[in-house]
């Protein structure tokens, strides 16, 4: 019987070395029940799940019982910032909170206020990492993210590099609730996106939002989550820790380059 995770499936088999994975949940902060049964299913299938939490939706409440759970499972959750208030702060063309309207200063004072309202409820345990709503934003917002002690900008793979030093980019690839003119994706569409992105050479990762996802939402992705922590070829990560493997690999990429110079630099002599 043929499923939606075939393709999926057949490009994991043929691939020569394992691939990076990752899962990136927006929006924490609405929907409190809607966002523990995701959680709940990536703590039972032993997958990494980062969160994008939205510093001002936040309650004190949400912040103990997320507490809670990042100190029993510290290497399958974690938590960045999403925006500030995930406010659309432009008066025309598309939603962003982070936008071409927003002053340098404007943007530096949301980004480093949002910072210090998830610090004040997570300390240390917020990593150093932001996705801004709607997966926009400006160069600007870049600098200002490395002003502020940020390391790792995400957002959607369709967007530019912002090349900003010290600033690393990991986009998402997969939009879980990706709707094509109004209408949303069907499973077999998205089964067919994650296997074109897994036959590339970047790490796939995949966006949801568990505010619009349901039953039927959490049951695929139930059955995705299987397969990948099953396969010896997928490998499930935080997103900090794609970007530590990544630095490591081109390291090691450098400094293999460097012996061959210097191989070559004294074989000529
Ligand atoms: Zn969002």
């Amino acid at each position: 019987m043929r499923t939606w995770l075939d393709q999926l499936r057949t490009r994991l088999d043929a691939a020569r070395q394992p691939g990076p994975f990752f899962f990136r949940d927006d929006d924490a902060g609405w929907d409190d029940e809607g966002l523990f049964s995701l959680l709940h299913i990536f703590v039972e299938h032993g997958v990494p799940l980062d969160l994008a939490v939205i510093p001002k939706a936040i309650s004190a409440e949400l912040a103990s019982r997320i507490r809670k759970l990042l100190e029993i499972e510290s290497g399958l959750i974690s938590i960045h910032q999403h925006g500030y208030a995930h406010v659309n702060q432009e008066v025309e063309g598309r939603k962003c909170e982070f936008g071409p309207s927003r002053s340098r200063s404007k943007q530096l004072s949301d980004i480093k206020a949002g910072n210090r309202l998830l610090t004040d409820q997570f300390g240390a345990m917020v990593a150093p990492v932001f996705t801004p709503p709607w997966n926009r934003c400006t160069s600007i917002t870049g600098e200002c993210l490395v002003q502020s002690g940020f390391e790792v900008l995400s957002r959607d793979a369709t967007a530019p590099p912002l090349n900003i030093p010290g600033l690393v980019e990991l986009p998402v690839s997969i939009d879980w609730l990706k709707r094509w003119h109004g209408v949303r994706l069907d499973i077999n569409e998205i089964g067919n996106a994650l296997a074109v992105a897994a036959s590339g050479s970047f790490p796939v990762g995949v966006m949801l939002h568990h505010a619009a996802m349901n039953e039927a939402d959490r049951e695929r992705l139930k059955e995705l989550l299987t397969l990948l922590a099953s396969h010896r070829q997928a490998q499930c990560r935080l997103m900090t820790s794609v970007i530590s493997e990544l630095r490591m690999k081109s390291s090691e990429c450098r400094s293999s380059l460097s012996a061959y110079h210097e191989n070559s630099i004294q074989s000529v002599a």
